[in-house]
């Protein structure tokens, strides 16, 4: 059984609070775009609600961000990744003045979709909506966490070792900080504490760093639990899963009508007669808009990922956080199997998961040195590239679309999806069935029609 730390409010209270609003709408048919964490989050309250929901996926099992992401549950990265200065790193990049952490392809100044995100990018970098931006983030990141210990219980049957969940002080450790930084840093650590009790400053000198603080962490292995997710889903909640690629949308002035779908025999299928559609589709969000004429402002943001399978007594001490090197060392097997994860890095590099090479020699030597160079065996280690759908002004976009009056998004989550998921979710489902907004959010915040999608 879990042990639970203190949060405002529960699950259980936010559920039945919902509940008590309004009863439940019975029968609508729902279908999902998308199985990673926000398809399966979403998937789950829908279904529980009494929607007959669909899910489909061109993966399966899945390869998206949800499969080899960071895997941890916590209040960082705050502020968020793209608080980095994009433009700082393009300059970078124009001059070879420095050699920008961030990875950016110059050739992506020519890409169409780019030059749209980062006109809105920069829309949104003035100093009233960052603030805006990371209030809301700092709600919805806040609620999520709270209600994923009994999500977590409830999924997996009070067995969360099936997922590999677990708490853990999570160490953000900086170098190379000027004495202004690291001042802006205590204050950050000060304000985060507001959301995150337990988030705590300590001494920089254990870690030989100019900085550092810890903050609660939960970790737990996200492939594992959506894959395990589609198989509970469907024997217990009756949700449809279907293996295949949507290819076309076919769309009225207001209303979506029918989508089309390439299966796994490569067979064109059509699927019709939903009441709603919920896109749920990460970074491939983009193209799902394209095919109704809306422009998704969402732009990935490119990570890596590499499994280490070692003996119990090479597990690192502790998980953490490594600045400036933006990379996360993540104990997903502290206990049950000896899996460390190493991922980082958020390079611009263009809407694709093409890997670039120095970057796996980077994690190899981060994980060897975490894990021991003996212990680091490359013949167990498997490597991943994922992309985080990273939103203009870095808030997720969750609702109803501007455009067709059956149309939902529930995306663009950037570095944090797993952890806003539960909250995305509980969210989606209130505004699809019309219940409460769960009252610790401004559901305007997350609205699509900021964008006009
Ligand atoms: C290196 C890295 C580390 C990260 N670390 C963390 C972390 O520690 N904590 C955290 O909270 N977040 C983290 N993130 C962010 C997190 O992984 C993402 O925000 C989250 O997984 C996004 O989930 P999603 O369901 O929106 O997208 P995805 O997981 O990408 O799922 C989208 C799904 O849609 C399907 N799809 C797309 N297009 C179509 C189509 N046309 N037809 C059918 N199916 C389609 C895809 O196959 C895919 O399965 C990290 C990300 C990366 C890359």
């Amino acid at each position: 059984m879990l042990k639970k730390l203190i949060f405002n409010r529960t699950f259980t209270e936010c559920e039945s609070e919902k509940e008590e609003t309004k009863e439940p709408q019975k029968n609508e048919k729902v279908l999902i775009i998308g199985s990673g964490m926000l398809g399966i989050t979403s998937a789950y309250f829908l279904s529980k609600r009494g929607c007959e929901v669909t899910v489909i996926d061109k993966d399966n099992p899945i390869r998206g961000a949800t499969e080899q992401n960071g895997n941890t549950v916590t209040f960082i990265p705050y502020p968020a990744w793209t608080t980095m200065n994009v433009k700082q790193v393009i300059k970078d990049t124009l001059t070879f003045s420095s050699t920008p952490l961030c990875y950016f392809r110059l050739s992506l100044l020519l890409d169409s979709h780019f030059r749209f995100w980062v006109r809105k990018y920069f829309k949104n970098r003035n100093s009233e909506s960052v603030k805006q931006s990371n209030a809301a983030l700092a709600r919805l990141t806040k609620f999520s966490i709270s209600l994923f210990d009994k999500f977590i219980d409830d999924c997996t049957e009070n067995n969360p070792d099936l997922v590999e969940y677990h708490f853990e002080t999570l160490h953000a450790i900086y170098n190379g900080l000027s004495e202004k930084e690291i001042q802006e840093k205590r204050e950050l650590v000060e304000y985060m504490n507001k959301f995150e009790e337990g988030t705590k400053l300590v001494s920089p000198e254990r870690y030989d760093a100019s900085f550092a603080y810890n903050i609660p962490l939960r970790c737990f292995n996200t492939g594992r639990f959506v894959n395990y997710m589609r198989t509970r889903l469907s024997e217990k909640h009756g949700v449809h899963f279907l293996d295949g690629e949507i290819k076309a949308v076919t769309c009225s002035d207001s209303q979506i009508k029918s989508l089309e779908y390439s299966d796994s025999n490569l067979e064109t299928k059509t699927l019709e007669g939903f009441d709603k559609y919920v896109v749920c589709a990460g970074i491939e969000s983009v193209n799902i808009g394209k095919m109704v004429g809306l422009k998704v402002p969402l732009m990935g943001f490119k990570g890596y990922s590499l499994n280490v399978f070692v003996e119990d007594k090479e597990i690192p001490e502790f998980s953490s956080i490594r600045m400036p090197e933006t990379i996360c060392i993540s104990r997903v097997g502290y206990n049950t199997g000896g899996m460390v994860r190493v991922t980082g890095f958020a390079d611009i590099d263009g809407n694709n998961i093409d890997p670039v090479p120095w970057r796996k020699d980077m994690l190899i030597e981060m994980a060897k040195k975490f894990v021991g160079e003996d212990a680091y065996d490359e013949s167990k280690a498997s490597h991943w590239v994922g992309l985080r759908p990273l939103c203009a002004d870095d808030v997720p976009l969750i609702g109803k679309s501007s455009k067709f009056n059956n149309l939902f998004w529930n995306t663009g989550h950037g570095p944090r999806g797993i952890t806003q998921s539960v909250g995305s979710a509980l969210l989606l489902d209130s505004l699809i069935s019309g219940h409460e907004i769960p009252k610790d959010l401004v559901a305007e915040d997350y609205n699509p029609k900021r964008f006009d999608i």
